[in-house]
């Protein structure tokens, strides 16, 4: 991948998307395509290879999807299998018409077979049942990474696709109904700091285990998989190691500064109890993630505070 060559990042204004691009700018990438969804509809399978046909972009990072935690799954099931079925499958065939050098798409470890043993590897994808309130969406992540396959295998192209473990960062959902449990946790924190309060609920024992990776990380390693043009049609990206949430509230109210107490509400779910990838291949190919938790937490905190009112 040449600095000047052009790139086209899908998805620019999210989570993903728009730490991809801030890393790609900042390593001296200068032609980086974008467009907002009023200017391009990526569930139009006619605008998507007109817009490739003109831009014609030599590398393509797939980060655009519709996402969401448990409630939105719940609610919004067609769209989730519709919406991210339709947008691969557009800006996939329209990057192999264009010839492009390489796609990098974005699966999630959350597409994993529910009872799949941990730490999680990379193949044990479609060994199991998924998890029910999230299979829509699970079945579109998990199309897009067969069409990469499918697209590899009969075409020869350089498609790849990445499973982050759970992000977190700048521009993330801070809502405490839809949020995941660090964004949430952050918020109520800072909240109940700025409201003089004495307490803080924390859903669940405190001792289910998760695993956290900086959102720039992940920019910097798919943009080290581009880079270095490694094809691969799966690859976790994650710290490789858990906290538990426990330990996680802890380190969210130093950051924060709140002196009164943490309180376990035991009639919320744990969740299942650990989680965590198996990010060897990736660190076999020489990349490990540099951010460190307390390191991306001031970060979070920062905007966070800077970004509400
Ligand atoms: P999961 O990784 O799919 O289970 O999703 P979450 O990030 O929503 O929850 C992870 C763990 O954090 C669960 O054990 C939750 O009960 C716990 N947790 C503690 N406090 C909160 C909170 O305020 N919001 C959320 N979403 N989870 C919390």
């Amino acid at each position: 991948m040449k600095k000047n060559d052009k790139i086209y990042v899908a998805g620019h204004a999210g989570l993903v998307g728009s730490a991809i691009v801030r890393e790609l700018r900042q390593e001296g990438y200068s032609n980086i395509v974008v467009r907002t969804h009023s200017e391009l509809d990526l569930l139009d399978q006619r605008a998507v290879q007109s817009f490739f046909r003109a831009e014609q972009p030599q590398w393509v990072f797939l980060a655009a999807a519709k996402v969401g935690g448990i409630m939105a799954n719940c609610t919004f099931p067609a769209e989730f299998i519709y919406n991210n079925i339709m947008m691969e499958a557009n800006i996939i065939q329209a990057s192999y018409d264009a010839a492009a050098a390489g796609l990098l798409f974005l699966g999630s470890t959350c597409i994993y077979p529910q009872m799949a043993p941990q730490p999680l590897k990379e193949e044990y994808l479609l060994t199991g049942p998924l998890e029910p309130t999230n299979q829509p969406y699970a079945v579109a992540k998990i199309a897009g990474i067969e069409m990469c396959r499918a697209f590899n295998r009969q075409y020869q192209t350089k498609f790849t696709a990445v499973m982050p473990t759970n992000l977190y960062g700048p521009n993330d959902n801070f809502d405490l109904e839809t949020s995941h449990v660090l964004p949430a946790l952050i918020r109520k924190f800072y909240e109940a700091k700025s409201r003089g309060e004495d307490k803080v609920v924390v859903w669940g024992s405190g001792k289910p285990v998760r695993e956290f990776l900086y959102v720039d990380d992940l920019a910097n390693a798919c943009v080290f998989l581009m880079q270095n043009h490694i094809q691969h049609d799966l690859v976790n990206i994650g710290t490789g190691w858990g906290i538990t949430i426990r330990d996680l509230a802890g380190m969210i109210k130093d950051v924060v500064g709140f002196s009164g107490d943490m309180v376990f509400d035991l009639s919320k779910p744990d969740g299942t109890p650990v989680k965590i990838t198996d990010t060897s291949r990736l660190n076999s190919l020489g990349w490990k993630a540099k951010t460190s938790l307390a390191e991306g937490l001031a970060l979070t905190y920062e905007w966070y505070s800077n970004n509400t009112k």
